[in-house]
């Protein structure tokens, strides 16, 4: 669930924190959320290196430590991971703890799904594969009109779909594609290839407008996401349609539809969305 403006503010709220400081010890809970190497390997190897940057590409979060060597995060549905002082308990879905000069960071997932890699040597991980294939996200100034008109002109695919293809939009998920097609008035079953050149035009305001607030608002908690000092996002205040199916829509009174889209589902106001 973690899309980019809370990978973002992980990211912004990590990085004044832990810069310049070494890793002093690592400690799995859970070995299988280690995805590459091998958890003891992995420990073993981050040991002693600093932590010279964190960045984020889409919804992966980089430690970039001294000696080339970088801890990828991939949250996946429910991962998140919160910074606390030494000694401090691990939290009920603590899974791996990384001991940084005087922090503790704890990579919290109740649904053991997000994984953690070590990459090193700018060697690439065939595993990783999605990470290679990242399209443009929302934010840049290249994500305009016809980047998107490119990406989505005569697919039969359906819209919302093609906005959750991180190909196409990377960093975008189930939060603030509903939300951006509720803003542009597009419903999200509609096939690509009906979206009119105006329409894109709208969506791809919707889009950069989105997930910009989302970043300005420390992200959405709805579910399991936090901020890193446990504290809740401030977006999901600001939502239209995700996670408010059954309520009336906030513009027109009209009941918001819960509808299926593949194994995902998608939320929209049947009245405001055409
Ligand atoms: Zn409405």
């Amino acid at each position: 669930m973690p899309e980019l403006p809370e990978v973002e503010t992980i990211k912004r709220e990590l990085k004044p924190k832990i810069i310049n400081k070494k890793i002093l010890a690592c400690i799995t809970l859970r070995d299988d959320v280690i995805a590459y190497p091998k958890p003891k390997a992995f420990c073993r190897a981050i040991l002693n290196e600093r932590v010279i940057d964190v960045t984020r590409k889409a919804k992966y979060l980089f430690l970039e430590l001294t000696n080339e060597k970088k801890i990828i995060f991939h949250f996946r549905l429910s991962g998140t991971l919160s910074l606390r002082k030494l000694r401090t308990k691990p939290e009920r879905f603590t899974r791996v703890i990384i001991k940084i000069n005087g922090y503790q960071l704890f990579f919290n997932e109740p649904r053991v799904l997000g994984r953690l890699y070590l990459l090193q040597n700018k060697r690439r991980l065939p595993i990783l594969k999605g990470l290679y294939n990242l399209g443009l996200e929302p934010i840049v100034d290249e994500f305009d009109l016809n980047y998107v008109r490119n990406n989505i002109k005569g697919r039969k695919a359906k819209i919302k779909a093609l906005l959750l293809d991180q190909s196409i939009c990377a960093g975008v998920g189930n939060i603030y594609s509903d939300e951006a097609l509720f803003l542009a008035g597009i419903r999200p079953l509609r096939r690509a290839k009906r979206i009119t050149i105006k329409e894109t035009a709208k969506l791809v305001r919707s889009l950069k407008d989105v997930i910009k607030k989302g970043i300005d608002n420390y992200g959405t908690s709805v579910s399991d996401y936090h901020r890193t000092d446990g504290k809740d996002g401030n977006f999901q205040k600001f939502l239209y349609v995700y996670g408010k199916e059954d309520e009336p829509c906030r513009i027109c009174g009209t009941k918001i539809i819960l509808a299926k889209l593949g194994n995902r589902s998608t939320r929209y106001c049947p009245k405001c969305q055409k």
